[in-house]
């Protein structure tokens, strides 16, 4: 895989076209582009953004280290469902449960065996898995629930499934699975902080149980981002996400109202060794809005929020693949991890210049 690419030829061409137009690039300049040969979309059951930030670096190293590289604190779950299993397939679907092209699943229990996506979206609905497998990237879910079983009888392609409260064990086969394959993308899930917030309430105070369980998920991380650390030749060839399917808060021990923002605000985090610290809305100002305290669903907002559904096809991108077909959230594949190498042109000169008819041969 090439991680160092130029600007796509046409595009070139067409910058030099725009009048009074200065090519700010050295002579012979590389653009940086984001990739791996490894991508694990790890998943922190019923992580609250606020929860990192209360909690601070002394007691979630992993947490804030990962949020030294791209990343908000301020991403959204599905708009109208805030529980695990529609979130979960959302985030490996590029879709939202409603609306049209959505993967319609909204129910939140163990399905039963045999069950499928299919049987209840109507129609096939692909995930990243499959678009990975058919390009022989080996593919893995690793789960702390049984609901997760969804995923391998949708998807027999998944090549690898493993169930396990021992979240250890999860994390050992992930660190196995960079080793015994030469290209991977896992999906890692820590069920942990899910379970304190449904026994002792989403609690924010000081050693309080749900803190202890994130803490205990932290852990993990830090054997992960441990392990980059001891191989950096591995570790430049990782890429991870870190999302969370829902929040949880205030005086229940539920995250099922999706009109909270305890609920619906989650954190989206990309690390890669290198990867600059940056906030993603100030990265991605052409394509997403932060909503504030909102949870807008498609149409509401002028250009959505970031999504943990925004994850498969970032992560389909970062292996170099295309999109999924019929997905609706980042399609376009156009979550931006750097900042953009190149000023852009105004925005009518662009326009002009992605129409074909009209740029041949037209001087601005
Ligand atoms: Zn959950």
């Amino acid at each position: 895989m090439t991680w160092i690419s130029l600007l796509p030829g046409g595009l070139m061409a067409c910058w030099l076209t725009l009048p009074g137009f200065q090519d700010p690039r050295p002579e012979v300049e590389a653009v940086r582009e984001v990739g791996a040969d490894h991508v694990v979309v790890i998943t922190v059951d019923g992580l609250r953004s606020d929860a990192i930030l209360f909690a601070g670096p002394e007691n979630l190293p992993a947490l804030h280290r990962l949020m030294s590289g791209p990343s908000t604190l301020n991403a959204r779950t599905d708009p109208e469902l805030t529980v695990t299993l529609p979130n979960h397939l959302a985030l490996v679907t590029g879709r939202l449960a409603g609306g049209e092209g959505g993967h319609a699943w909204r129910g939140n229990e163990t399905p039963k065996d045999g069950e499928t996506l299919a049987q209840t979206a109507g129609e096939p609905v692909p995930s990243m898995f499959q678009q990975a497998h058919r390009h022989g990237i080996h593919t893995a879910v690793l789960a702390g629930k049984s609901k997760l079983r969804l995923l391998p009888q949708s998807w027999p392609e998944l090549a690898e499934y493993q169930e396990s409260k021992i979240p250890a064990e999860l994390t050992t086969r992930l660190l196995e699975i960079w080793q015994q394959h030469a290209s991977s993308l896992s999906l890692i899930h820590f069920r942990a902080a899910d379970d304190a917030g449904h026994d002792h309430g989403w609690t924010l105070a000081k050693d309080s149980p749900y803190l202890q369980a994130v803490a205990a998920v932290d852990q993990e991380l830090q054997r992960i981002l441990q392990t980059l650390d001891d191989d950096s030749k591995l570790g430049s060839r990782v890429v991870l996400i870190l999302t969370a399917d829902h929040g949880g808060g205030g005086p229940w021990k539920h995250h099922r109202r999706s009109d909270l923002w305890v609920n619906y605000v989650i954190p989206f985090l990309v690390w890669q060794p290198g990867l600059a610290e940056a906030d993603l809305y100030a990265l991605n100002a052409h394509s997403r809005l932060n909503p504030g305290l909102s949870a807008p669903r498609p149409g509401e907002s002028p250009l959505p929020p970031i999504r943990n559904a925004d994850a498969a096809n970032l992560a389909l991108d970062l292996l170099g693949l295309p999109p999924l077909s019929g997905s609706t959230v980042n399609f376009e594949q156009d979550l931006q991890l750097l900042p953009q190498a190149v000023p852009s042109p105004p925005k009518d000169k662009l326009k002009a210049c992605s129409d074909p008819v009209q740029s041949e041969g037209q001087s601005f």
